[in-house]
């Protein structure tokens, strides 16, 4: 059984169409990459009661991790840390370690900017309050810390919304205790893109080789239309070590490529580049 995590994306920016939700994609790949299992991905506005309740329903499920990112900076719609203290019943408070770090960040940016100091204004000590028992994260690009709580068994990482900020924080803390987690797994994905089958038909085949193999999972991908079939068929595994899980995919795409040339279609192996699909 794989490790599961869910993802929480705050902001109003993605409810409105302004800002595509490129953070939860790159979670969710990396995480799958991981070999974690992500279980669900939630969006919620900037609203604290919402915040809350889209975390309480999470944590009730208990999920190995819960993600959030965005709402850590300094402005007025910035609650994330808000919702999650409601969320845990427990009180927001100035955290030290939290202040130090973004004192230490405004002197690095007075430095740069060649002014004598920047001083820690209202806003900017608001980053350092953060949930009562919560450890704030190094942001090495930005100015927001991000936080970690762990709830009975659930550990919760709020992270920035800045992309950038975003990745460096889960390259630099959150890797290891994921890694440490999940233990030995490897995953393992290719593609066969096949011509001259219709998805309608290719529809049972995959289903029968699935059953034949069924640590594969198959996701058919349509790219072109059911007059001119164009599929890409995704094959993905988790398992124990890299090996097994090549064996596995290969396996089952050998199967799958004697299926499809069975019903008169042309197979190819490799990757094409996709649209977000
Ligand atoms: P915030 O931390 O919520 O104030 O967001 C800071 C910046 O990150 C804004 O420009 C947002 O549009 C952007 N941002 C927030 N959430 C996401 C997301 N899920 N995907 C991509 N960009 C985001
Ligand atoms: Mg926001």
């Amino acid at each position: 059984m794989s490790e599961r995590v869910e993802i929480v994306s705050i902001g109003n920016e993605l409810l409105i169409g302004k800002t595509l939700n490129t953070n939860s994609h790159w979670l969710a790949r990396s995480l799958v990459s991981l070999g974690l299992s992500v279980d669900r991905i939630t969006v919620v506005r900037d609203n604290v009661a919402e915040i809350a309740e889209a975390l309480r329903e999470a944590m009730q499920r208990s999920p190995n991790f819960i993600i959030t990112t965005g709402g850590l900076g300094p402005t007025f719609d910035d609650m994330t840390l808000s919702g999650l203290a409601q969320a845990l019943n427990s009180c927001l408070q100035l955290n030290k370690k939290a202040l130090k770090m973004i004192q230490e960040k405004y002197v690095e940016i007075a430095s740069e900017l060649g002014c004598e100091t920047l001083e820690l204004t209202p806003p900017r000590e608001k980053m350092a309050v953060i949930p009562e028992g919560a450890e704030p994260l190094p942001n090495p690009v930005g100015t927001a810390p991000a936080v970690t709580i762990k709830w009975k068994t659930v550990t919760i990482f709020a992270l920035p919304g800045v992309p950038q900020e975003m990745k460096a924080i889960f390259e630099d803390s959150l890797l290891d205790p994921l890694r440490k987690a999940i233990g030995d797994r490897a995953r393992f994905e290719a593609s066969l893109h096949v011509s001259g089958v219709m998805e309608s038909e290719m529809a049972p085949l995959i289903e029968e080789v699935m059953h034949a193999n069924p640590l594969v999972y198959i996701k058919s991908h349509p790219k072109g239309s059911e007059n001119n079939p164009v599929l890409e068929l995704h094959l993905s595994t988790t398992a124990k070590n890299i090996a097994t899980a090549k064996t596995l995919v290969g396996r089952t795409l050998v199967q799958l490529s004697a299926v499809v040339e069975g019903a008169g279609g042309k197979t190819r192996t490799g990757t094409i580049p996709s649209a977000g699909s």
